[in-house]
């Protein structure tokens, strides 16, 4: 069984202002880094266009017209201080969402174990009506749900390792007690959610926060005492990771001091939970990650887990 690797060049057109940490050279980077010979068994496919009845599991079609319709012709529109929308932007937003359904898809019907998603615009940020943090559509959000509808997923677990909360996903999915949002991130930092206290409608929210300056002890013991065995117990038919790499000790939007085995190790666990309750299925999408060298290093250490090699050799 087989890992499956999609992206596409669509996502390069993105473009943000001089300076801004979410570029196109971010997935140039994991690119390069994944031209390295062990890489060479990878599946790769392109990530389609996302249809509107997909981004509508997750967000009103107003919403999405909204999107649609402030697309610029050229320049640049500004969503928020950080969130910009170039003419490239609604196409790779599109195909960002349209590729983690792709992931959903070829996981939930067996044709390979476990897929990656390098895609930009990031989504975690995005609520169901509003745009921020860079984010647009919320890709992990939208295959929770494609799974449950197309595949008859009945529980969907999604642990968001990025190192800021994830307050879109925890949005959507606030009273919906047949998906399990778990996240660690470092707290206090952008977008301020993520509070132990905030647990959804029906508890299964999970919030794990750690203090600026947390490594990978902190980091492992929140896995393995709060997440772990909350998405045991939950059962899942998919687990989906929202693999941002902005908690490693290179990143410069924020203060964790992760390092890029971390990453394999929480890919491995959860491997191992996927293992116990749902055939291995596993659809990661990539979420920040703004160091260039500790995005591309921490991605080849998380396919090396997903392809089941013991570390990053
Ligand atoms: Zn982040």
């Amino acid at each position: 069984m087989s890992t499956l690797y999609i992206t596409h060049p669509a996502c390069l057109d993105h473009q943000t202002p001089f300076g801004h940490p979410e570029r196109p050279d971010r997935i140039r980077a994991i690119e390069r880094a994944l031209e390295k010979e062990r890489f060479t068994s990878l599946i790769r496919e392109q990530a389609p266009m996302a249809e509107m009845e997909s981004l509508a599991l997750a967000h009103p079609e107003d919403y999405i017209l909204r999107l649609r319709d402030i697309s610029p012709r050229e320049g640049l529109v500004r969503i928020d201080e950080d969130t910009v929308m170039s003419p490239g932007t609604y196409e790779a937003a599109l195909r960002g969402a349209g590729g983690a359904v792709l992931a959903v898809d070829e996981v939930m019907t067996g044709k390979v174990k476990n897929a990656f998603v390098a895609m930009r615009p990031p989504g975690h940020h995005a609520e169901r009506i509003r745009a921020m943090g860079f984010c647009f559509f919320n890709n992990a959000a939208i295959a929770a749900r494609h799974a449950q509808k197309k595949h008859g997923a009945e529980r969907v677990a999604i642990f968001d390792w990025d190192v800021h909360h994830g307050n879109g996903t925890q949005d959507i999915f606030w009273s919906d007690g047949t998906v399990l949002y778990c996240s660690t991130h470092e707290a206090p930092l952008y977008p301020g959610t993520g509070a132990l206290s905030e647990t959804g409608d029906h508890g299964t929210i999970v919030n794990a926060p750690l203090n600026a300056g947390d490594g990978s002890e902190a980091f492992r013991e929140a896995v393995e005492t709060v997440i772990a065995p909350r998405i045991d117990s939950f059962a899942p038919d998919l687990i989906i990771i929202s693999a941002g790499f902005d908690a490693h000790w290179r990143d410069p939007l924020a203060s964790l001091n992760l390092t890029e085995s971390d990453f394999a190790w929480a890919t491995q666990k959860l491997m191992d939970l996927a293992d116990r309750h749902c055939g291995q299925r596993i659809v990661s999408v990539l979420e920040g990650g703004y160091d260039l060298e500790g995005l591309a290093k921490s991605t080849a250490f998380h396919l090396d887990a997903l392809m089941g090699r013991e570390t990053g050799a």
